[in-house]
Order: structure tokens, then C-alpha cells, then sequence
């Protein structure tokens, strides 16, 4: 089995951060991807508010330089998912997709926030058919066609707003009265023309046919019920952290995102560390990943130091 000193689990700005500052302080870590390399941002169009960039700068290309960085420096960055982990003793046991096993003496999990979806049936049914949770992946196969995003928070108006550039008409179902994204983001989406906001409404099904879906069910506060005409049904209604194969035995609270303590990203299992979305429920940004995974980092080097 091979041992190692540093296991770095997601493939995120988290966890790319985090090899690159383990790279450089000798611990040679060994890095696993996870389900989706470069994490959400590779889901996303152009990051304006990752500094450094004056012009902004695409999703993919920053997590290919985070990435090309931590291989630079020596960070041994390998694609696979961590299917089980032992954290009862250390050197902790790590169980990947393809079989590797790895014990390592700290582990860093990186491992971000996954979108959430309704739970409808027919939303499971018409996923992949016109059901998504990536406007700037799907986006393209709507082109001049009228579109639904669920949500009212600023992945929501993101994806509505970078929509409206695409598609004839975009709805935004929003089951309050009001939008949880930030004053900025509101503003964009109140000067679009082409996008309108159906307030107060859940939906209540998905509709569609065999070729995919074609509207939506929804349900307004008052009782009334209607249907909108669309051919793609976007779901931005936040993330849930992707902390299960740790769950066993790091702390987390109740939707799942794991405690760190104080100022730390030390979890409650020593030698164990948390970086990013998966123990940050509240800034959830790239350049908060980056700078946790950072800390995480630092905290693991402090840590085997410590064991001399
Ligand atoms: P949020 O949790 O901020 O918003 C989720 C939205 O979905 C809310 O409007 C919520 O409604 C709605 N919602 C939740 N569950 C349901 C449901 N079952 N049915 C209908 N609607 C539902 O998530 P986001 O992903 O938008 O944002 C996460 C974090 O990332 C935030 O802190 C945000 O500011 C940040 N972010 C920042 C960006 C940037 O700065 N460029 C871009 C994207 C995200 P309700 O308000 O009623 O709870």
C-alpha cells in the first residue's frame, strides 16, 4: 500500500490551492480529482471577481492554471473518487474508484458543494432531457427557445442573466417575493428585457414529452395553478456538501458541511483538515476556496511538524 504524507481529496480551488502550498513546503501530496475536475467553476462562464484577472477570466482556464501550478511544483495530481475512508487511526486508510489505497498521514478534503435539485419525479425523469443544473453547460441547445431557472439567489440570476443572452425568453420561478441575490445581481436582472420573474410560485411538476420537456406546472402562494410553455428547465436552488464518504468520522452539522475550528480548518478527527465549499456553507466563492485551501495547507504542514 503506498504511504504518503499528504492526501489531498477535490480537485477544486480549494484543493489545487492546497497542493500548491504542500508542493512548496516538501510534503509531496498526492491529489485525487474527484467526480469533476476543476470543480463547479468549470461549470461557469467568465470569474470577474477572482482578482488578478482586470478582464475576468473563463471558469476552466483559472482551474487549468490552478492545476498546471500545483503540477509545477511538484503536486502529484491523479483522476479518481474517493469511495471509503478509515479515519479511525493514522495513518488514515483511503479507498479510490480504481482501486488505489493510499495511508496517509494527514488528509485535506477538498471535496466542494454538488447543486441541488427539487425531487420532483418528473424532474428526475426529464434530467439530461432538457432538466439541468448548468446553464453554461446546456445552455447552447437553447438557443432562441424560451427557458425556466429555479431560484432566486445569485447563482440564479447568473444563470438567468447569462440565458437571457442566449434564449429567446427566460422565466425566473422564484417562490418568495423577493430574490436573495445580491443588490448588484438583482439590478442585472431587472434591465434584462427578455427575462421575467414569476413570483411566489413552486413548481409543482415538470412537463414534457418523449422528445424532452416542454413546460412546467407551477404553483402560485394563492393556490392558483398554470403552466408555462419551455423546452429547458434550470435548477440553481443552491448546493449540498459533499462530505458523505467522510461523514463516519468528521464532525458536520446539519446539512452536512463539515466543522472546522475557530480560524482553523482543523476538524475534529486530528490530522484531518477541510477546505472550500464542503465546510463553508456561507462565502462559497472561488477566491474563499483558494484561500482556505491555503490555510488547510499550512495547517497540515503545522501539524506533521509537530509529530518530529
Ligand atoms: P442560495 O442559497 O443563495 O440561493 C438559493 C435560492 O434558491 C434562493 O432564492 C432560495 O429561495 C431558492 N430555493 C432553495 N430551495 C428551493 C426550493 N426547494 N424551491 C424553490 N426555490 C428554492 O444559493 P446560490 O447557489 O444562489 O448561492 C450560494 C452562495 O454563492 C451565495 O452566498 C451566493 O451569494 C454565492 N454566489 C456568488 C456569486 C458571485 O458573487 N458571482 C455567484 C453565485 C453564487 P429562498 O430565498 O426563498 O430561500
Amino acid at each position: 500500500m503506498e504511504e504518503i504524507r499528504c492526501l489531498i481529496v477535490g480537485g477544486g480551488p480549494a484543493g489545487y490551492t492546497a497542493a500548491i502550498y504542500a508542493s512548496r513546503a516538501n510534503l509531496s501530496p498526492v491529489l485525487y480529482e474527484g467526480i469533476q475536475p476543476g470543480g463547479q467553476l468549470t461549470t461557469t462562464t467568465d470569474i470577474e471577481n477572482f482578482p488578478g484577472f482586470e478582464n475576468g477570466i473563463g471558469g476552466q482556464s483559472l482551474m487549468d492554471a490552478m492545476q498546471q501550478q500545483a503540477r509545477r511544483l511538484g503536486a502529484d495530481i491523479r483522476r479518481g473518487i474517493v469511495v471509503k475512508a478509515d479515519l479511525s487511526s493514522r495513518p488514515f486508510s483511503i479507498e479510490t474508484d480504481n482501486g488505489d489505497r493510499i495511508l496517509a498521514e494527514t488528509l485535506i478534503i477538498a471535496t466542494g458543494a454538488t447543486a441541488r435539485y427539487l425531487g420532483l419525479e418528473s424532474e428526475t425523469r426529464f434530467r439530461g432531457m432538457g432538466v439541468s443544473a448548468c446553464a453554461t453547460c446546456d445552455g447552447f441547445f437553447y438557443r432562441n427557445r424560451d427557458v425556466a431557472v429555479v431560484g432566486g439567489g445569485d447563482t440564479a440570476c447568473e444563470e438567468a442573466s447569462y440565458l437571457a443572452g442566449i434564449c429567446r425568453k427566460v422565466y425566473m420561478i422564484v417562490r418568495r417575493d423577493v430574490l436573495r441575490a445580491s443588490p448588484a445581481m438583482q439590478k442585472r436582472i431587472f434591465e434584462t428585457p427578455n427575462i421575467e420573474i414569476l413570483w411566489n410560485c413552486n413548481t409543482e411538476e415538470v412537463l414534457g414529452d418523449l422528445s424532452g420537456v416542454t413546460g412546467a406546472r407551477l404553483c402560485r402562494k394563492d393556490g392558483g395553478i398554470f403552466d408555462i410553455a419551455v423546452d429547458g428547465f434550470f435548477l440553481a436552488i443552491g448546493h449540498h456538501p459533499n462530505s458523505e464518504v467522510f461523514s463516519e468520522w468528521v464532525e458536520t452539522d446539519a446539512e452536512g458541511y463539515i466543522v472546522t475550528d475557530g480560524r482553523t480548518s482543523r476538524t475534529n478527527v486530528e490530522g484531518v483538515f477541510a477546505a472550500g465549499d464542503v465546510q463553508d456553507p456561507l462565502y462559497r466563492q472561488a477566491v474563499t476556496a483558494a484561500a482556505s485551501g491555503c490555510r488547510a495547507a499550512l495547517d497540515a504542514e503545522k501539524f506533521l511538524n509537530s509529530l518530529k
